[in-house]
């Protein structure tokens, strides 16, 4: 594989509070390689958008990186100052949210939220500045673009204002885009369409893509691997078409169990027993002990290496070496 363009090895991330710190993020590592898109999935509360959040140097005012690097083109971004940040977010690195609303400004037309990014990063005339935003309005599918230039936010679609977003992020093409649940926010047809423009900006553009979901089936459909978060661990990793197909950890294996399926139109959707444990409630050894029907002692003590089974990465004791005996009994 060629050298990753953002690397992040053992990450992490703590909550401060009275009691003391807790961490959301622990010994978090992945690559994201040059114009691969790479998911992030896991129920609320695994700690995908925290990962985005500290990639993007937004964390919480009451979280830090408590260890590990973000590795972004050689550079640290862990130990970036602000000022450097500035120059960094929206042109090498930009971000798009799953609510369009909140990251639009109310007051500013879209046109001029769009040209905004051209005119912090680069050093267009105000013409040129115009003509590109409109073409790139074009090219996200928003019609009749020179007209939509002088609209405000509210007077847009929820799909209209998340393609507005959605250019925002590409405008300076940035060679890493983070998108948070880009499509949790619309309506299910319009969901489609967006997904669509993800998978023709993978095909266009030269740039990496993280896309985060909370759904396996969204992730199949735009991402070329996938990272499986849980309580804020990476509990397996590995190329989409390999985790869904023949999936290791039990907790995957329940993320695919829980995609909808239209031939099963009519039974109820599976979900998997129980709920994340909060930051406060995670217990020594492998946070998904108390949901899983695999589980054994060791569980309980140790959090599991991570080991290479097949074409996957995972971290789960049923696959460690003492436990190998175990794989061959696992459905
Ligand atoms: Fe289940 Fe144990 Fe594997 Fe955790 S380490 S997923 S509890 S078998």
């Amino acid at each position: 594989m060629s050298t990753p363009l953002l690397s992040i090895e053992n990450l992490d991330v703590a909550f401060h509070f009275q009691d003391g710190d807790y961490n959301a993020i622990n010994h978090v590592s992945f690559n994201v390689y040059p114009n691969e898109v790479l998911g992030i999935v896991g129920e609320s509360g695994c700690g995908k958008s925290l990962t985005s959040k500290a990639i993007m140097g937004i964390l919480p005012e009451n979280a830090s990186v408590k260890q590990g690097s973000i590795t972004f083109r050689e550079t640290n971004l862990v130990t970036m100052k602000e000022k450097q940040w500035q120059k960094i977010r929206g042109d090498a690195i930009s971000m798009i949210s799953q609510e369009p609303m909140t990251s639009l400004n109310p007051l500013l037309t879209v046109g001029k939220q769009i040209a905004e990014v051209l005119k912090q990063h680069r050093s267009y005339s105000k013409k040129e500045m115009k003509e590109k935003t409109i073409a790139l309005m074009k090219e996200v599918g928003l019609p009749r673009a020179e007209a939509l230039y002088k609209s405000y936010p509210h007077q847009l679609s929820g799909g209209m204002r998340q393609r507005i977003v959605i250019a925002i992020a590409l405008i300076a093409s940035p060679q890493l885009i983070i998108a948070d649940e880009p499509t949790t926010a619309l309506d299910v047809t319009i969901q489609a369409q967006i997904l669509d423009l993800f998978k023709n900006i993978k095909n266009t553009r030269n740039s990496s893509l993280i896309f985060i979901s909370h759904d396996l089936g969204v992730i199949r459909q735009v991402c070329d691997r996938v990272v499986v978060m849980y309580a804020g661990r990476v509990v397996e990793q590995g190329k989409v078409a390999d985790i869904l197909y023949e999936p290791k950890h039990p907790y995957t294996k329940g993320l695919i169990q829980s995609i909808p399926d239209h031939t099963k139109r009519g039974q109820e959707l599976y979900t998997i027993p129980g709920n994340v444990p909060g930051l406060k409630e995670r217990k020594r050894g492998c946070p998904f002990a108390d949901r899983c029907a695999h589980r054994m002692d060791i569980c309980h003590t140790h959090f599991p290496d991570e080991v290479h089974v097949e074409n996957q990465a995972v971290s789960c004791h049923l696959y460690t070496k003492e436990e190998v005996k175990h794989v061959s009994t696992i459905h």
